[in-house]
């Protein structure tokens, strides 16, 4: 280090146990400190000295986007569990009891704890392989067992059951040992996209052991790997100590042959204005990696076309390629967050229709469902109605791949499954939408 320049900062995670140095520190009001404890008694958050110092603007809170992103709110649960935990966190006698609600209230909303994990799972001679899911014919998702929490926790992550030891953490993968034997018996897998949480969480010697074997098999081309740390923790790539290791191991994968992606999850264009930022991403792109960016659209935190377009314009001037608008799926404090498909399909469009071509690389708003990413085109006013003009980006099934299908337009649906198909669909397509509609973990 430079003699005379600031020590880097060293990470390290603050929870609801440090709600009151971080409330003193930053000027948190009391009232909003106090609906911040009891929410985060359910809906837990975890943030760094990064976020709190350089992304939250303290004095908009609780209207600021990313105290939105990265803190409980009042609203996120109804007013009576609210007032409930109100009650019975007053009283230390209470305690068993406020457990108990605790529970139940988390229990409504996560009626499926470990199904986001199940999912996809594929079998190599007959025996599940932990820590993979298999979905579309390209692309295998890899999930290392120490890459299993984040920097900081977004609050409409649909991962909290896992943050709050609810989900089985045994579907990720201890080594690559079980990933390596399903590459090498489908040699039809070019894409492995390795997630998480956020694997950019595990130090430069745990990801070179899952990455490292992967240049040992031919038939993998791309090797992706989804994070949020240059928003949430761009010293990753600055001044951590292993921050050259890592773009060591970067340029190393590179020299393979291979593309590399980091598929970077920027959710507001102020996580690309800060000088670390930026020099996180330029050290990056350094390296031969390409950058793409990805992120869902969520209420009070990015629902309007000018926070889309300024995102897509700042990654673009970055050198980063805007991929995905995601649409928000059904979890946790879902109704918080939700935006329906005709104001998401608006939001896109107007964000779209000024960008520069380039930046038009961008596709959305996308649903991540159980036949596939299914993209809202717009939508179409015809004689006998309106309709969304829809269609399959991904599939399960190749043949379904690109097929534009309609339904019927609603200003309420959300969700695929809120939707009434175009009796005109063609069979296959409406039966492999029929047949599930459910949202799917949406990897970065
Ligand atoms: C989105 C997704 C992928 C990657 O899809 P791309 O369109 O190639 O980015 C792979 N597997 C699953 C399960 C996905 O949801
Ligand atoms: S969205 Fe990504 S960074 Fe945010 S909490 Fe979920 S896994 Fe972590």
């Amino acid at each position: 280090m430079t003699a005379g320049q600031p020590a880097p900062d060293r990470f390290r995670a603050y929870g609801p146990r440090h709600l009151d140095e971080i409330a003193a520190r930053h000027g948190l009001p009391d009232d909003i400190r106090e609906t911040v404890r009891r929410i985060s008694l359910v809906l837990p958050f975890r943030v760094n000295s990064y976020v709190l110092d350089e992304l939250i603007d303290w004095d908009d809170v609780p209207g600021d986007p990313m105290f939105q992103l990265t803190f409980p709110q009042r609203g996120m649960l109804p007013a009576d569990d609210e007032e409930r935990l109100a009650k019975l966190s007053a009283d230390p006698a209470d305690r068993p009891l406020l457990r108990e609600a605790v529970q139940e209230i988390r229990a409504r909303l996560n009626p499926h704890p470990s199904g986001q994990q199940e999912l996809n799972v594929p079998t190599l001679d007959g025996a599940r392989v932990p820590g993979l899911q298999h979905k579309y014919r390209e692309t295998v998702l890899y999930f290392p067992g120490q890459g299993q929490t984040c920097h900081a926790y977004c609050t409409y992550c649909f991962r909290w059951a896992q943050f709050i030891g609810d989900a089985d953490l045994r579907f990720a993968a201890p080594d690559p040992g079980g990933l390596l034997g399903y590459l090498r018996a489908h040699p039809e897998v070019h894409d492995v996209l390795v997630t998480g949480g956020d694997p950019m969480v595990m130090s430069t010697e745990r990801l070179r052991g899952h990455l490292e074997p992967l240049l040992d098999v031919a038939t993998v081309r791309t090797i992706r790997i989804g994070t949020k740390s240059v928003a949430y923790w761009p010293q990753r790539y600055t001044t951590d100590p292993d921050a050259d290791d890592v773009l060591r191991l970067f340029e190393q994968v590179v020299a393979s042959g291979r593309q590399l992606a980091v598929m970077a999850h920027f959710s507001h264009p102020r996580e690309l204005e800060s000088d670390l930022a930026r020099r996180a991403l330029a050290r990056i792109r350094a390296t031969g990696a390409v950058v793409y960016c990805q992120a869902p659209l969520i209420a009070r935190v990015n629902d309007d076309a000018a926070t889309w377009n300024a995102l897509w314009r700042a990654e673009l001037a970055a050198g980063a390629v805007p991929y995905y608008l995601f649409v928000e799926r059904d979890t946790g404090p879902y109704d918080y967050f939700k935006v329906p498909l005709a104001r998401a399909a608006e939001i896109f469009a107007d964000a779209y229709r000024t960008l520069p071509g380039l930046a038009r690389t961008v596709r959305g708003p996308v649903m991540s469902a159980t036949p596939g990413k299914v993209v809202v085109d717009g939508v179409e006013e015809t004689p006998e109605g309106s309709f969304f003009r829809l269609r399959m980006l991904q599939a399960r099934q190749p043949s379904l791949v690109g097929r534009p299908f309609r339904a019927r337009y609603s200003a309420t649906a959300a969700w695929l499954d809120d939707l009434e198909l175009d009796p005109a669909t063609p069979a296959d397509l409406a039966a492999a939408v029929r047949a599930g509609t459910a949202p799917e973990g949406t990897p970065r």
